[in-house]
């Protein structure tokens, strides 16, 4: 990593419908708030253009980034050149919801053609009565052909899978595993789920509509998983991330070493060094809020924390354990012991990293170790 190196995540908040599991902040999409949104969203890159350097990585994220135009995409875009150096070997990433694929590839190849060299791919599963619980707004064939298309276009391109749904059986999970690796993708992000409050999915697992997967099973399937993508030459990097040789994720793993970012839109976090000390801190997460400060020419931040050099130990070890590369520890810590008879860790030359068993319980192993 180079010290001027800038990594910078775009919020698009936008979504055609949401999905019942979701907290994330996303809104119904339509164009006039698109390009409402976008015209702020290009201000505030300009507004706060002294933090960018050289760009090392872009990522589109949502909110489902596709369901902005074309033009949309190249007003961003052309900011960012006409202001801003890209590295050479710049990733740019755009998430993108299969039901938003166009059938003639149009904003695939248009995508191409600005510099987007990865998409990550909201899958979830390859099971339509699962998808449908779920809210998805696309089936499993629309995930298949979405699939095709990319592959296409993007040798760089993840797969995005969900397992514990409620509902979803061992053989349901394999059949998605096995099927998302017959398309040889170069990354696999793979994420239990967990019902977030107050989210539809929440209200009914709380009233009894609908019930979570048990533990047992969830280990099963996360056994299954971590075996099937080993054999299969997949690095597990991170808690929930697989990839092939050099093809892990170069934005998120700037997170997870610590790193600095810069988020731009509304609801996006960003991690900065200004006036030598270490800054988090968020847009308003309203498209409305946002907009208003950026057209008074205000940032439209809020919740900003100066990271004390506690705070930031801590976050060492939080985001270090999550990966495995581990964390350095001066001194290990005295329930080491404990987590490495269970299994959880290992420990090398003072270097302690997460065993496969110890990445299923990745809380309780960092709760130990940071106390
Ligand atoms: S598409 Fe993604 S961001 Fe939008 S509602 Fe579904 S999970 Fe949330």
């Amino acid at each position: 990593m180079e010290s001027n190196d800038t990594y910078i995540y775009i919020h698009i908040p936008f979504c055609l419908k949401k999905c019942r599991y979701c907290d994330f902040y996303s809104i119904p999409y339509s164009l006039k708030l698109e390009q409402i949104y976008i015209k702020a969203l290009i201000k505030e890159i300009l507004l706060r253009r002294a933090e960018i350097s050289q760009i090392r990585t872009l990522y589109f994220g949502g909110g489902t980034p596709t369901v902005i135009s074309n033009e949309s995409f190249s007003a961003i875009m052309k900011v960012l050149y006409d202001n801003f150096k890209f590295r050479p070997d710049v990733e740019i990433t755009v998430e993108a919801n299969p039901a938003t694929i166009q059938s003639d590839y149009d904003n695939l190849k248009y995508l191409k053609q600005l510099g987007v060299n990865r998409i990550s791919l909201g899958v979830q599963s390859f099971s339509d009565d699962l998808l449908k619980s779920l809210g998805r707004l696309h089936s499993s064939d629309d995930a298949r052909e979405a699939i095709c298309r990319v592959s296409e276009i993007y040798p760089n391109f993840s797969l995005d899978l969900m397992y514990a749904i409620p509902g979803q059986s061992i053989e349901t999970w394999q059949d998605t595993v096995n099927e998302a690796l017959s398309y040889n993708p170069a990354h696999i992000s793979a994420y239990e789920l967990t019902p977030e409050e107050h989210t539809p999915l929440w209200t009914d697992i709380k009233i009894g509509n609908t019930h979570l997967v048990d533990e047992d099973t969830t280990i099963e399937m996360y056994d299954f998983l971590t075996s099937t993508l080993k054999q299969a030459r997949y690095d597990h990097y991170e808690i929930s991330n697989y990839a092939h040789r050099d093809r892990q994720c170069q934005h998120n793993l700037n997170y997870w070493r610590q790193g600095f970012y810069t988020g731009f839109g509304t609801a996006a976090h960003s991690h900065v060094s200004a006036d030598g000390l270490t800054k988090r801190y968020s847009n308003a997460a309203n498209i409305n809020t946002y907009a208003a400060a950026i057209n008074n020419g205000t940032l439209p931040i809020v919740e900003p924390l100066i990271v004390t050099e506690n705070e930031a130990e801590k976050e060492r070890i939080f985001l270090g354990l999550r990966t495995s590369c581990g964390v350095h520890f001066d001194n290990i810590p005295k329930a080491a012991a404990e987590l490495l008879n269970a299994g959880l860790i290992e420990i090398n030359c003072n270097l302690i990293t997460l065993t496969e068993k110890g990445f299923l319980v990745s809380n309780y192993c960092i709760c130990q170790l940071i106390e």
